[in-house]
């Protein structure tokens, strides 16, 4: 695994190819980021952004949320797949909301994560981008591309985002993840576009497989046989 100055080097260098990344879910507040990353799961952002309006217009706050049950809930997110389960942990989330914080959403780890229906990635979300608390969230994108490149190694998100906080400035937290993700979605996709990335010359995948032949890089197979 690359060490800790390499790590920043390569986060910097997808931060200038990918200038401007954000969470791409739309939201104005803490809790209707929750919202709509508990709805991103098995789903895209594009899909949430079309749901979340409506939805938000009936439901915009925690109050709200925890008087509806999720029979209410479910034909407003019916599109974003997992419906009947994504609206009771969103019922259940806002009541707990309203039992242990007022309505607000807190802005640490324990407490969110302690919420029905939100996880590590969910609570990273919403903790970087919504209250200014350093987190990275780790999901499939992060998972691939940071492996990849080897400033990551495994399979298990909570030991990836330990390397890579590990490895950063807490200051870098989320706008790592958020380049990993769009670098995932644009250019390390699950077959790579080798030939468009800007951080090629540090990265292990394409080292490895070089030496392994591979078929989607065939320009760098002839380079290195050189
Ligand atoms: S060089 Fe290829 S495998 Fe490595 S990060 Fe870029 S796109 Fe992904």
């Amino acid at each position: 695994m690359k060490p800790a100055a390499a790590t920043r080097r390569i986060i910097d260098a997808l931060v200038r190819a990918h200038p401007n990344a954000d969470t791409e879910l739309h939201y104005r507040t803490p809790f209707e980021l929750l919202v709509a990353t508990m709805l991103s799961a098995q789903s895209t952002d594009a899909r949430v952004n079309l749901v979340t309006p409506a939805l938000f217009a009936r439901y915009p706050d925690a109050r709200a949320m925890a008087q509806a049950s999720p029979e209410d809930l479910e034909p407003l997110i019916v599109s974003t797949g997992f419906f009947r389960q994504k609206a009771r942990a969103l019922v259940g989330m806002a009541r707990g909301l309203m039992a242990g914080h007022d309505g607000e959403v807190p802005s640490d780890m324990a407490a969110l994560t302690a919420l029905p229906g939100v996880g590590r990635k969910t609570a990273n979300v919403v903790l970087g981008h919504a209250l200014g608390v350093p987190g990275l969230p780790v999901d499939r994108h992060v998972l691939r591309v940071a492996t990849r490149i080897g400033i990551a190694d495994g399979t298990d998100p909570e030991t990836v985002e330990a390397q890579l906080c590990g490895r950063l400035p807490d200051a870098m937290w989320t706008l790592a993840s958020d380049v990993l993700i769009l670098h995932g979605r644009r250019v390390c996709r699950p077959a790579p576009l080798c030939d468009r990335c800007a951080v090629r010359a540090s990265c292990r995948h394409v080292f490895t497989r070089a030496n392994d032949t591979p078929r989607h890089d065939s320009r760098r197979v002839r380079t290195a046989r050189r």
